[in-house]
């Protein structure tokens, strides 16, 4: 039994499991990506961010890390690929949580699934899976792994272009692929790709994926035509964009407002013991940003800890534990 299920591992969920630790809670962290971090990790992680305290600029991927680092302090136990499905309010006051990976039990539960669980959008053809990851990529985790090699990007967005931009200085090759003559990024941004070394493929379809003697072919139609060709490369990366559900929530044991959560201030949901922090809430001014969710996460803690074990009393300043 846990003192607190936080389910997320988004960059909230991950403070939230790094400040239970430090007020010596047992807590489990649930996420249902492979990677922890959420948004940061999945939509941007070569962007700048420039709005988290203490960091004039820190790129995305290395605020995930960093946090991953803090995270690892007091060690809480950290399930990924792993979806809660229900939460079930025992008689005892408990809690069973109901996952692709089996139930999990805790005395308080914490949510910031930020938008829902969300997955890529997929290419919309059948390939074999075992490429995925090695040479199909809906993340991208370093831009290192493409050095040197020749990259597809499929997409027409903000992201694709940036992806592809990236690239350019890495890869030996970057061509991206879109199945409209316009793009739909930023216009500074489709000028700076038209402008750099991008081979650009438009309007072209995706219709079939090969791996032959470590390359792939990448089947295109150009749209609107009959005409077929391909395109060969070493990794093809897809940016189709993602699918954010939060439909779950329906199911769970709060009141909701459409896809947020109404929280009072002390981020206390509907039901008792079930706090809620990050992008999911909803009170008066929030913000979905990264800084008010890690306001919002040491609130939730102490709120839950405090209901939890109410004879516990602990200092508010963390320069005041000895670790
Ligand atoms: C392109 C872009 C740029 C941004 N730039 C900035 C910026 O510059 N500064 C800033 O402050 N903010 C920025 N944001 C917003 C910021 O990323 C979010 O505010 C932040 O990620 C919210 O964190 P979170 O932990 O609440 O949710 P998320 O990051 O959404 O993480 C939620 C996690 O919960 C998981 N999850 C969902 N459902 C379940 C379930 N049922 N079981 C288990 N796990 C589940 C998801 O897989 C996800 O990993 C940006 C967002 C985008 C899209």
């Amino acid at each position: 039994m846990y003192d607190l299920s936080i389910i997320g591992g988004g960059p909230v969920g991950m403070f939230a499991a790094f400040y239970a630790g430090l007020r010596n809670a047992d807590a489990l962290l649930l996420e249902s990506l492979p990677r922890l971090g959420g948004q940061v990790s999945a939509l941007y992680p070569e962007k700048d961010v420039y709005d988290v305290a203490g960091f004039p600029h820190i790129k995305a991927k290395q605020l995930v890390s960093e946090l991953t680092t803090q995270l690892h302090e007091f060690a809480p136990a950290v399930s990924l690929e792993t979806t809660v499905e229900t939460i079930t309010k025992e008689d005892d006051g408990t809690f069973t949580l109901t996952t692709n990976q089996g139930a999990f039990h805790a005395k308080g539960v914490i949510i910031a699934i930020g938008n829902g669980s969300f997955a890529p959008r997929k290419l919309a053809f059948d390939y074999d899976h075992a490429l995925d990851d090695r040479r199909v990529h809906y993340f991208i985790n370093d831009l290192e792994d493409f050095r040197d090699s020749d990259v597809a990007v499929a997409g027409g967005g903000d992201s694709a272009i940036d992806w592809a931009l990236a690239l350019e200085p890495v890869a030996k090759s970057v061509t991206i692929i879109h199945r409209r003559d316009q793009f739909r990024g930023l216009e500074s941004s489709v000028e700076k790709m038209k402008a750099s070394s991008v081979n650009i493929m438009t309007p072209y379809l995706l219709t079939g994926l090969t791996e032959e003697a470590s390359r792939l072919t990448i089947g295109l139609k150009k749209a609107r035509t009959k005409e077929e060709s391909s395109l060969t490369a070493d990794h093809l990366i897809v940016n189709y964009g993602f699918t954010a559900d939060a439909r779950i929530l329906r199911d769970w044991p709060i009141e909701i407002k459409g896809a947020t959560i109404p929280v009072n201030t002390n981020m206390l949901t509907s039901t008792d013991r079930i706090y809620a922090i990050g992008d999911v809430v909803d009170y008066p001014g929030k913000m979905q940003l990264i800084a008010s969710g890690f306001g919002e996460a040491p609130v939730a803690v102490t709120q839950a800890l405090q209901e939890i074990y109410p004879e516990r009393k602990q200092p508010l300043h963390s320069t005041s534990l000895i670790h």
